[in-house]
């Protein structure tokens, strides 16, 4: 683990202790030099050794020296925390997706410019180890067709999520997004959507499963298919057709082959490169704020076609 330099170390509380704050942020943040956890703001969860305050207010008030927020919490209550925290001087990282919509990230954007603070808005499948050996292999390649197939269970991966369901909490496309976040950095030209089919249950206001068409000027085909309802084997990957052969980015990202080889197989580094970005950008307080994969989420909700399907129960 790299030296920490204690005295200059960015100070970062966790807003919103939930299931990334731990599996993923309290992780990445012990291992990354320059930036320590120095408080969490969580209404009902707390961690030994920490300053803990009940939310941003709280911990803005009390004085406590802070520079940088992670925010961990929902898409639908990130907004106020960001512009909260700029206004107070601080640096944020936004979880994905940046927001509930994609309208609220640019005054975000301009408010930290002004403040010549750093708004982080994460993608963190970018930096899952395939995906840029994927970007640098099909810059000599003529990609002529992609499918993606991100399936997953819901009951697994977001237990007891309510917010996820609601406006604002994409349903299935909150993996989904990952995909087109992966999609929109290895493909460098505009991509749109064309189509898209969404399956509402009927008792959920987000839905469960999208099948989306995109496509980029030169009108090349791409196909989505997301599922929140798969049991058994999950899939997360990207299927390249090129002038040099079918190219196979799986695992979210982890893996890419291609020529019959696997390229690579690597190991899950997502929110150490993550962090190590957010040293980085806070050290000259630039920002890096994407909105491609938010767009292409919002023109799917706004082209989509909605069907109602069974309604979904959290429990089995
Ligand atoms: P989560 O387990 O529900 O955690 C979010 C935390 O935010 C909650 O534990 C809650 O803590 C706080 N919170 C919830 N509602 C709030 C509200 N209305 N106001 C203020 N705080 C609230 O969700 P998560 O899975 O960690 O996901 C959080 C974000 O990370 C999402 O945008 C998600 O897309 C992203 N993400 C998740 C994963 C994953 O594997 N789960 C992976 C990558 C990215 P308190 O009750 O203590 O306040």
């Amino acid at each position: 683990m790299p030296a920490k330099a204690a005295v200059t170390a960015i100070q970062l509380a966790i807003v919103g202790l939930g299931k990334i704050a731990r599996d993923q942020h309290i992780p990445a943040i012990a291992g990354t030099a320059g930036i320590e956890l120095a408080a969490i703001a969580s209404r009902n969860a707390s961690l030994d050794g920490i300053a803990h305050f009940r939310s941003l207010g709280e911990l803005l008030e009390a004085g406590t020296r802070i520079d940088a927020v992670a925010l961990c919490t929902p898409p639908q209550v990130r907004r106020a925390q960001a512009a909260m925290a700029l206004a107070a001087g601080k640096h944020v990282m936004l979880e994905k997706p940046p927001g509930a919509t994609v309208g609220e990230i640019r005054p975000l954007l301009s408010a930290a410019v002004a403040a010549g603070r750093t708004l982080f808005a994460t993608w963190h499948s970018r930096f899952a180890p395939a995906v840029e050996p994927a970007r640098q292999l099909l810059e000599g390649r003529r990609v002529t067709g992609v499918r993606i197939s991100w399936k997953e269970d819901v009951r697994v991966w977001h237990p007891g999520q309510a917010w996820i369901w609601q406006p604002g909490g994409l349903g299935v496309f909150d993996p989904g997004i990952n995909a087109l976040s992966i999609l929109t950095c290895i493909l460098p030209q505009p991509l749109f959507v064309t189509s898209a089919d969404l399956a509402f249950p009927a008792n959920r206001d987000a839905p469960i499963a999208a099948t989306l068409s995109l496509s980029d000027a030169e009108g090349l085909p791409i196909d989505a298919e997301f599922d929140f309802r798969q049991t058994g084997p999950q899939s997360w990957d990207i299927h390249l057709d090129t002038d040099g052969g079918p190219v196979i980015l799986s695992s979210g990202g982890a893996r890419l082959r291609a020529g019959g080889e696997q390229l690579v197989d690597g190991a899950n580094a997502e929110y150490a490169g993550l962090y190590r970005r957010f040293v980085e950008l806070a050290a000259t307080g630039g920002s890096d704020a994407d909105l491609a994969p938010l767009q292409l989420v919002a023109d799917a909700f706004m082209l989509g076609r909605r069907r109602t399907v069974e309604p979904f129960e959290d429990a089995t």
